[in-house]
């Protein structure tokens, strides 16, 4: 069983997390999209909403399972028994931090590699902070993030 996690903070998932959700399927049985408490960011939307959005969108693809974690990364990938972490690479913007990262999770578990998924290039510009500034000014943001993901930003910023 080739199992691979793909954590972050998904405040809220769009569509380029979904993009390589997909591209993860085809490489791996099973993609774990684990959500990070991670206290230290002030979130949108709470780790409830989050996992719950992500239920209805992510969760719908076949081997394709949801979860959160607290604490090290590698810790929960050896629990789950998986041998990759699934990162996505936009720009020459997300290297720096990404690579060190990658790195330093190597350095603390050395059997887990990292595994980094470009999107579909309309993707590359796409964050979760762009679609929040975007809802928040009042803009359309249904070509970037799943229905259900609009309509939770419209009912935040109403
Ligand atoms: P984090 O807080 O860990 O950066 P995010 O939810 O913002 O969490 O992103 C999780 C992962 O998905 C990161 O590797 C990020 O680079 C990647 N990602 C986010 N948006 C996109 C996108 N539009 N295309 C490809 N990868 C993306």
């Amino acid at each position: 069983m080739r199992r691979a996690i793909y954590p972050g903070s998904f405040d809220p998932v769009t569509n380029g997390h979904l993009d390589v959700i997909e591209r993860a399927r085809k490489l791996f049985d099973e993609v774990i999209v684990a959500v990070a408490h991670n206290d230290e960011k002030q979130p949108l939307f709470s780790l409830k909403e989050r996992l719950s959005l992500l239920r209805e969108t992510a969760g719908k693809i076949d081997d394709v399972r949801i979860a959160d974690f607290n604490g090290l990364l590698v810790e929960f990938a050896k629990a789950e028994k998986a041998g990759a972490v699934i990162r996505g690479l936009r720009a020459v913007s997300d290297f720096e931090f990404e690579f060190q990262m990658a790195l330093m999770n190597r350095k603390l578990d050395a059997l887990v590699e990292t595994i980094f998924l470009m999107p579909k290039e309309e993707y590359t510009y796409l964050s979760s902070r762009i679609v929040k500034e975007i809802a928040r000014l009042g803009g359309d943001v249904s070509g970037f993030v799943p229905a259900c993901v609009a309509n939770a930003l419209s009912r935040r910023f109403k």
